[in-house]
């Protein structure tokens, strides 16, 4: 296997691992490269690329199969075993995480969930008994946790995510779209939806913006002609 995989590969492995999980499910034993562009919206030739990092995964004329593909691609992810992920904040959106059924087939598996209503804390919501929040450092230091997601409001955030460094926690998912400030060996990620949507609706209408600008030179070149 060569050493410097780049980034945009490594990115783009659990796009195709999910494209493989579709097809599994759909029954197909076999994909080639192209197939498996369409589905991803990409170049064969950049798929290609890809796999060739990590050997030679596919057969001249045959294709992939893709039960292989997909497992080989799950371990050069580190999916296997499942990731173990500790969930804090039981609110719409952590209830939503508990009950998407997806995770166990992409490798990840919600064992632990806190929060800090009493009215709360004992519900169980898909086999995961939601816990008090107080006892968030003595559980987690008795469950192998790879990752934690934050789904508490932004104004409880920091603290959360400050107690949960002081528990060798390496990696954390938070929904709170404030900047939590963790140490450097800690690796987090903000899913900030507004911020997300905010730059789509701009770019959008940027694009609309010289769409109209485009038509309007069309009709002022058109005039001049017409003079
Ligand atoms: P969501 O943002 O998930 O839609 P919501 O509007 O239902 O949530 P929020 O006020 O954002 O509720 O809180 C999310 C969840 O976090 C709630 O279940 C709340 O009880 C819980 N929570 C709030 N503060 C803490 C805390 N310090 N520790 C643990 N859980 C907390």
């Amino acid at each position: 296997m060569k050493t410097s995989i780049p980034n945009e590969t490594i990115g783009r492995l659990f796009p195709y691992f999910r494209a493989l999980m579709c097809l599994i499910k759909e029954g197909k034993d076999t994909i080639s490269s192209y197939e498996l562009a369409d589905l991803c919206n990409l170049n064969p030739a950049i798929i290609r690329k890809d796999f060739s990092y990590f050997g030679d995964f596919g057969k001249r004329g045959v294709g992939y199969n893709v039960s292989n593909l997909m497992n080989t691609i799950r371990n050069i992810l580190g999916l296997i075993p499942l990731k173990r992920v500790a969930l804090i904040g039981v609110g719409n959106i952590g209830n939503a995480l508990l009950l998407y059924p997806n995770f166990e087939l992409e490798g990840f598996k919600i064992v632990l969930a806190f929060d800090n209503q009493s009215t709360k804390i004992g519900r169980k919501i898909n086999g995961v008994t939601i816990e008090d929040v107080s006892y968030l450092e003595k559980r987690l230091k008795s469950h192998k946790i790879h990752l934690c997601i934050l789904a508490v409001p932004e104004s409880a955030a920091p603290v959360i995510a400050h107690r949960l460094a002081k528990t060798g926690v390496k990696a954390i998912l938070s929904f709170s779209p404030c900047q939590l400030a963790m140490p450097d060996n800690i690796k987090v990620t903000c899913v900030d939806l507004s911020t997300e949507m905010a730059r789509l609706v701009y770019y959008s209408s940027r694009e609309i913006f010289s769409e109209i600008r485009s038509l309007q030179g069309k009709t002022e070149r058109h005039k001049k002609v017409s003079i």
